[in-house]
């Protein structure tokens, strides 16, 4: 089904690997009219976003995803709607991109360990926005040959417990409900069945995020299998969360997501643009 809103996407501002004007005009031929850029813990594509999407015709959504500690575990808190030039967002962000620079050169040690040389030169050299991430490193990995594929890079070197793995001292989720709460924009738990939460731990989690300002869940994502979007959905009703709705799209080479194909929110749940006056453009 061609669905016209995407509330969750990346460029090569941080992951991903296209521009943010490619970005656009791939989610422009797929029929989406509304798109929300949420780049990992940096706001340098939005303006650039901005720009092309009104060029089309397409409402940007200036956005980001906050990387967050909780629990000893690492929580994407995406933030919608946020004046990117907000001070003290932009000082906590300075912050984690300064975490990640140091974490990469750890994650080099480590696979150093392993015989594995030249990473953190080879991600430095390639990559192309603000920050390093773990799949700058998961492609050097797969463009070597040290594995298969992105999957491999992650299951063997890079997820939680492997080798190369160096734990998060991201932001704490008060911070980051606050930075965003702070620019104007509406706080968004992204991905939520990926934590693997019990359902203990979740509601521990939902309650927090309400008492810190948090006031939406993502109820469909790319990352979810079908009836993880209905038990999120069920979620979100139960604890009074609006239900956001977003790809995670970070380039064409992720064959299992692509932009504009997400089922649409399911009925009864509350949706995150409802206040946004994009009713129309949407349905
Ligand atoms: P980082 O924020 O640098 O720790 O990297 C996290 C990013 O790695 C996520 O945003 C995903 O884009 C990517 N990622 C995590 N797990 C996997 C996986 N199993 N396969 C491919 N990409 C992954
Ligand atoms: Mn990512
Ligand atoms: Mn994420
Ligand atoms: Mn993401």
């Amino acid at each position: 089904m061609s669905l016209r809103i995407d509330l969750h996407t990346h460029t090569v501002c941080s992951d991903g690997t296209l521009s943010p004007t490619e970005l656009v005009e791939r989610a422009h031929a797929a029929a989406v009219r509304v798109l929300a850029l949420t780049d990992h813990d940096a706001t340098d594509g939005l303006a650039e976003a901005t720009r092309a999407a009104s060029a089309r015709g397409l409402t940007l959504i200036p956005g980001i995803e906050v990387s967050v500690t909780w629990q000893r575990q690492t929580v994407h808190i995406v933030g919608l709607g946020i004046d990117a030039a907000n001070e003290s967002m932009q000082h906590g962000l300075a912050r984690l991109r300064e975490f990640r620079g140091w974490r990469a050169q750890e994650i080099d040690r480590r696979l150093r360990k392993k015989n594995i040389r030249g990473a953190f030169e080879h991600v430095r050299a390639n990559v192309k926005g603000a920050i390093l991430s773990r799949t700058h490193f998961a492609r050097f990995l797969v463009s070597q040959g040290y594995v298969n594929d992105m999957g491999q890079a992650f299951k063997q070197y890079l997820a939680r417990g492997k080798a190369a793995h160096v734990p998060g001292q991201w932001a704490t989720l008060e911070e980051a409900v606050s930075w965003i709460n702070g620019a104007g924009g509406t706080a968004v738990i992204a991905h939520p069945a990926r934590y693997k939460l019990t359902s203990g731990k979740l509601r521990r989690l939902l309650n927090e995020f309400k008492e810190c300002g948090g006031r939406a869940i993502e109820v469909v994502s790319g990352s979810h299998a079908p009836q993880e979007n209905a038990q999120f959905a069920r979620i979100a009703g139960e604890h009074g969360l609006l239900g956001s709705l977003g790809s995670d799209y970070h380039g064409p080479e992720n064959p299992w997501v692509d932009l504009g194909r997400l089922p649409a929110l399911p009925d009864g749940c509350t949706p995150v643009w409802h206040e946004w006056g994009l009713e129309q453009q949407t349905n």
